[in-house]
């Protein structure tokens, strides 16, 4: 399997080129050349397999430039931190049925795809004798699931900025008592944009970028889109086995990265097998009216208590809108510049399709708080306030189908909302609790490029011979 680039200027590249390429050099996103398909007969072999098995089969559809004990190693010790042997287990509550992706180390979904990310690029740094800082900015969850999946590696130094005492305490901890010496939190005098300006701002600087061999964890690389994949199948057949041929997702969404991934599970399987795709969105709704209305146009970022989801410009939109486009880049292309002109692109003409794929529905903030507090009267089961909103948009766009709501956090990481919705505290689970009492390492610095990139400088890993 080969990838190519969305705005069709670079040659077809294997996977590992794609995993460590990241975002395509001509500005567009990598996808595989074709998407695979798997046949019911397949789906019967799979029905029984462990989370890890099933992965090695999905993962070796897209990857052949690994060969298949190395790539089953790099899976086997990305999950075994998770702290349920199902890794990804899915309960039942009333109508819906929540698949659980918060059991990694961090306590959000981005651990599945992070974990794993980690692994394969120490695998091909390995090979290629190279090495790699990897540089982030974070307003919270990616930067320690990030931090996580890298600590302790050979050959990769991480380096994350964050928002001086703006995220919240438990997101910061979890971040800075990451004692390893391959870890670099950066705490920055001001906001999140900020931070994420002086961060694009190193990698603009070609020339810094490739003397420093800058990497990327954000969501724009086909790996992490592609470990998830995954859970999507292993649920979809745990219900197939109860005798469900049929069923629907509803994902809670940012940038568009989780329910692309669904989208790509949707194609690979037969026809039918995931019928809809329901895009959950709080405030920020502008995918909401795209899947509704055919109108794609941003406006000003709210912030909501579901702040992974507080986008406006969904870095993985780009990914299915080729697809929309038949894999046509020179009209993918007019769009991506005509929406970074204007803000806004009338998609109407793609509606019919656009409704085979998804339904989609917007969540308000007392919504969101009174869907964690009726489904915690009802089912005695705390949702974290984006997992509401997914719960809230399938309840109001379901079918007669099963709808599996994707949790893709652990509730005891948004203490306010919880406390807000049921007049107390979550449980915390014990990695949380002991974060208070250890030891935390953070340089803190002025919002300054400069500032940045003299503390990468004096930190990086250096090619060797350079
Ligand atoms: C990142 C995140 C999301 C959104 O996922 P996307 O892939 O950006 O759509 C939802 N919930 C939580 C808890 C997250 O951390």
């Amino acid at each position: 399997m080969r990838y190519i680039s969305t705005r069709g200027g670079i040659a077809p590249l294997p996977f590992q080129d794609a995993l460590m390429m990241g975002l395509a050099r001509d500005g567009g996103l990598l996808v595989p050349e074709r998407l695979p398909s798997v046949s019911e007969a397949t789906l019967e072999q799979w029905q029984r397999f462990s989370y890890q098995q099933l992965a090695l089969e999905l993962l070796s559809l897209f990857i052949d430039d690994i060969g298949r004990q190395t790539l089953n190693e790099l899976i086997e010790s990305a999950y075994a931190h998770f702290d349920h042997p199902q890794v990804t287990p899915m309960r039942r509550q009333g109508e819906l049925f929540i698949l659980e992706l918060f059991h990694g180390p961090t306590l959000a979904f981005k651990d599945v795809a992070l974990q794993l990310l980690g692994n394969l690029f120490t695998h091909v740094l390995g090979q290629r004798g190279g090495c790699m800082n990897i540089l982030g900015a974070t307003s919270g969850d990616t930067g320690s699931a990030a931090i996580a999946g890298v600590r302790g590696k050979p050959g990769i130094n991480i380096f994350i900025l964050h928002p001086h005492g703006r995220t919240s305490p438990l997101q910061a901890l979890q971040m800075t008592t990451v004692l390893d010496k391959n870890v670099f939190n950066i705490a920055v005098r001001g906001s999140f944009d900020d931070a994420q300006a002086i961060v694009k701002t190193l990698f603009n600087d070609l020339a810094f970028r490739d003397r420093y061999c800058l990497g990327a964890v954000n969501s724009i690389n086909w790996a992490r889109i592609l470990a998830q994949v995954v859970y999507y199948v292993f649920s979809y057949l745990k219900l197939r086995g109860l005798g469900h041929r049929s069923v629907d997702f509803a994902v809670p969404t940012g940038n568009f990265g989780d329910i692309f991934a669904g989208f790509v599970a949707k194609n690979l399987l037969p026809r039918g097998c995931i019928q809809r795709l329901i895009l959950a969105t709080n405030a920020n709704d502008i995918l909401t009216r795209f899947v509704k209305r055919g109108d794609y146009s941003r406006s000003q970022v709210i912030p909501t208590s579901s702040p992974s989801m507080d986008i406006q410009i969904a870095s993985n939109f780009e990914r299915y809108l080729y697809y929309l486009h038949d894999g046509d880049s020179a009209a993918l292309r007019a769009d991506m510049e005509q929406f970074a002109q204007s803000g806004c692109l009338d998609l109407s003409r793609f509606r019919a399709r656009t409704a085979e794929d998804f339904r989609s529905h917007s969540v308000s903030e007392d919504e969101t708080i009174a869907t964690i507090s009726e489904f915690y009267q009802k089912h005695a089961y705390l949702l974290d306030p984006h997992t509401a909103v997914g719960v809230r948009a399938a309840m109001a766009c379901r079918e007669e189908r099963p709808v599996i709501c994707l949790a893709t956090a652990h509730p005891a990481k948004f203490v306010a909302s919880v406390q807000k919705a049921i007049g107390r505290e979550a449980p915390m689970p014990p990695q949380l609790a002991e974060l208070a009492h250890r030891e935390s390492r953070c340089e803190v610095l002025d919002a300054d490029v400069e500032a940045v990139r003299n503390f990468v400088v004096a930190h990086a890993l250096q090619k060797p011979g350079s």
